[in-house]
Formats: C-alpha cells, structure tokens, sequence
C-alpha cells in the first residue's frame, strides 16, 4: 500500500492536469451516510421522496423527509482530512479540478474552488417559478415548506432529484475537463449512478491514468482503474499528502 501511494505521488507530481471525482464515501467520515450499503440513507429512508414527480405531488410529505434528511441531521457536517487534502493539493497547484456527486457543500468549506457540482447543493434553496435562489442559512426550516419571497412559491432544494437533469454547466465542465485529464483521483464512489460515472470512464478513455480509493471493491476497480489505494479516504489522502509535500 505505501508503496502504491508513493507511486501514485509520483504520478500525481509528474502530471499536468489531475482532476477528482468524488462520490458519498468522502464525506462518510464526516457523518453523512452514503445512500448505498449497510448504513445507507435507502435503509430508512424511501428515495420516492427525493423523485421529482412524486415531489410536485406530494411537497409536504417530500419536505417533512428533506428537513430531516438534510438540514436536521447533516446541517453540522464538517470536512473532514479528506476533503481539506484535496483542497491544498488545489491550492499548491497539484490539483486542476474537482467533480463531486456531492451535494453536502464540504468541498467548498475545506476551501476547493474549482469544484463542479454534478448533483448541486443542499445549501441552496431555488424557485422553480422566478428562478431566485436563496441560501439554506436564510430559513429555519420550523415552518416548512420555505417559500419564495417573491411570489410565495415552494422552494425546492438545488439539488438534482431523481428524473432531474445534470445542471448544464456542470456537466460540460466535467466532460471537458475529463478528456484533458491526465491523472483522475476517485474517491468514494460505488460507479452506479450515471451520468456521474461516465466522467473518470472519459478521462480513462482520454488516456488518463485512473487512481481509486475506497475501502471496497467497486465498478470501477476492475475495468477502469490502475491504481487502487485500498482505505478509508482520509487515511489514504493523508498519506498521500505526506508524500506529495
Ligand atoms: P454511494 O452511496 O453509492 O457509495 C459510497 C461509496 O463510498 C462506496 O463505494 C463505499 O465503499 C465508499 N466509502 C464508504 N466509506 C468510505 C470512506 N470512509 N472513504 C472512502 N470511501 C468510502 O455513493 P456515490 O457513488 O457517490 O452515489 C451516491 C449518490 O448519492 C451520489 O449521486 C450523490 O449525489 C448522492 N449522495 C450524496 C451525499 C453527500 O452529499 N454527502 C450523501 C449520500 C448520497
């Protein structure tokens, strides 16, 4: 293993373009659960709140689940090393860009900037008639659901729910920035969700050289990754940071 993370160091300092590609597992160590697995949200939770036609239907149901889910249990969330490793490897120029299928905001706290929100945020609210967004920090979410400001419409979280489409400029970025990857770092991401999972098969295709970390065995450790760093991710970045600086 250390000598896999050493070798990968290696890469990542001889390369011109890394870019990440993050997915639940990153922030599992910060207390969000993953959706998937033993501890995942889909144990408890039904995902036919988050459907997009069942919400329209039901918004006071959806809304009493996205409160709990959301901004009761996670509303306190911290990046953990993870995150803020990849945050200096941007800082220190090691690090080009940053996907994530994460909707937490805790890339954006450990102090990424370029950090494309496949999925978008939990943190901001929007209004699907004017289109006015609003900070999640504005609400107390006592009453809900929130409602815009504007013209009393229901607010819904600006994050992607299922039969929602990926926010354009986030998927054009991703893309692009996939074909001219030369290194991709995958963290915690089980491969599943798609589009998502297209974005580290592009830069393979583009002839990237594909770094994984995850405790487990997932999608893409077989057919699309070189180097599989086996671990938790802020055990395996730390080490990685120690080797990178
Ligand atoms: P997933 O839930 O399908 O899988 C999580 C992956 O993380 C697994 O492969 C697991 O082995 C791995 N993992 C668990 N603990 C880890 C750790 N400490 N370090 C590294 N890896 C670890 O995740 P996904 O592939 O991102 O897909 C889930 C979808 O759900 C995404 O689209 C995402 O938008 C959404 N989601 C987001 C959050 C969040 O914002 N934090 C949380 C849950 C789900």
């Amino acid at each position: 293993m250390d000598l896999l993370i050493r070798e990968s160091a290696e890469i990542i300092r001889e390369s011109k373009f890394v870019m990440a590609f993050t997915g639940a597992g990153i922030s599992v160590e910060s207390g969000i659960p993953p959706f998937r697995g033993e501890h995942g949200l889909w144990n408890k939770y039904n995902p036919e709140v988050l459907d997009l036609g069942f919400y329209f239907e039901n918004h006071e149901e959806c809304w009493f689940y996205i409160r709990e889910i959301f901004y009761d249990f996670f509303a306190d969330a911290k990046p953990n090393k993870a995150h803020k490793v990849l945050a200096r490897m941007e800082k220190e120029g090691l690090l080009k860009s940053l996907v994530t299928q994460n909707i937490d905001n805790l890339h954006q706290q450990a102090g990424s900037k370029i950090v494309h929100e496949f999925h978008g945020n939990s943190k901001r609210l929007k209004c699907l008639l004017c289109g006015k967004l609003f900070s999640s920090k504005e609400f107390d979410f006592k009453k809900i659901p929130p409602r815009c400001d504007e013209d009393g419409e229901i607010l819904k979280p600006d994050f992607i729910f299922f039969g929602e489409g990926i926010p354009r400029d986030a998927y054009e970025n991703s893309f692009a920035d996939a074909e001219k990857a030369d290194v991709c770092i995958i963290v915690g991401s089980t491969g599943e969700v798609t589009p998502a999972s297209f974005v580290p098969r592009t830069a393979k295709q583009s002839g990237a050289v594909i770094i994984e970390i995850n405790p487990e065995e997932t999608m893409f450790t077989g057919p699309v990754t070189d180097i599989h760093l086996k671990g938790k991710a802020s055990e395996v970045l730390s080490k990685l940071e120690k080797e990178l600086f």
